[in-house]
């Protein structure tokens, strides 16, 4: 029998020790003050056992761990439609950057990249009848938690210097790849970006991802068929230009975002999520990253 919780334990101490934490995200002003020590994991079987340690009850910005659950409810609403307005390749390059963007007339390579996160929005919005409130709804369904929010003033914060993601959604927009208004969309994006789960809440709402579509009450959300798709966009785009050594090092499919979490699960077995916010050059958790690579060699689960 695996020690599931004395694995997690050996594993929190032996980082937590570390001087070199990787560097908090300061491109968006709001984020720049969480302190770096901040460390948690939280392990969720799919069996209903739960082990965790360190600050796994503190909520943080989910940033573009976001855009996985975005493209599920759309991918759960448009079916395989989404894929008219976007490609499903890993980008080999950074989460904002354009010039392949303009070079492939305004397809996003993948729902994960800022571009393609954006046409997402897109999508929502010209689906939901209130896009804000229906995809809150949405994520707090999933977890089972009506907790969850927006921080308005990380999402406000975003929006004051999010040149970049402008500049990307004026060049869908030239393309005819947005039907909304730039500042629409953005606002949506910016928002579902700015949603704070602590590790709990975001090993929770993973679960169907693990669970063949079902959230842990047991609803249906995605089929089998749309689990497997979303699984492997993680494998190969969830980690920015990062996807293959992640894959290499961890051997899971999973996300992370600019906030320092990172999810990752293994079908039929368990979600895991980890929060440090300090990244690495990257733009992935420094210690999540560790933390799941001992995690996954020294229980040998991995989807290989
Ligand atoms: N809101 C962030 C941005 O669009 C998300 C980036 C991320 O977590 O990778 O820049």
């Amino acid at each position: 029998m695996v020690n599931y919780q004395e694995i997690l334990d050996a594993i929190y101490e032996k980082l937590q020790k570390r001087v070199d934490k990787g560097t908090v995200a300061s491109y968006i002003p709001e984020l720049a003050d969480v302190p770096k020590e901040k460390f948690g994991i939280y392990l969720n079987r799919i069996n209903g056992d739960d082990y965790f340690v360190g600050d796994w009850e503190e909520p943080f910005s989910i940033q573009s761990i976001s855009k996985v659950l975005s493209f599920a409810l759309a991918f759960s609403k448009l079916k395989n439609q989404v894929f008219r307005r976007l490609d499903v390749e890993p980008s080999g390059n950074p989460f904002n950057h354009l010039s392949l963007l303009e070079m492939e007339n305004g397809i996003p390579r993948n729902p994960f990249i800022n571009s393609g996160a954006i046409v997402i929005a897109d999508m929502l919005i010209s689906l939901l009848d209130d896009p804000k409130n229906d995809f809150l709804a949405f994520v707090r369904g999933i977890t089972n938690d009506d907790t969850i929010q927006y921080n308005k003033v990380v999402a406000a914060s975003e929006a004051e210097t999010g040149y970049g993601n402008y500049a990307a959604a004026n060049l869908l927009k030239s393309f005819g790849n947005l039907e909304n208004e730039v500042e629409r969309v953005l606002d949506f994006y910016f928002h579902q970006c700015s949603i704070e789960m602590n590790c709990q809440q975001l090993s929770n709402a993973f679960y169907l991802f693990a669970n063949r579509g079902k959230c842990m009450q047991n609803t249906t959300h995605l089929t089998i068929n749309q689990v497997k798709r979303i699984n492997a966009i993680m494998l190969t785009c969830g980690f920015y230009d990062e996807a293959g050594e992640f894959a290499f090092e961890v051997g899971l499919p999973g996300k992370s975002g600019v906030g320092g979490g990172i999810v990752a699960l293994l079908p039929n077995e368990f979600t895991l999520s980890c929060w440090s916010p300090g990244l690495n050059e990257k733009g992935n958790s420094y210690l999540g990253m560790l933390a799941l690579e001992e995690f996954t060699t020294q229980t040998n689960l991995s989807i290989f």
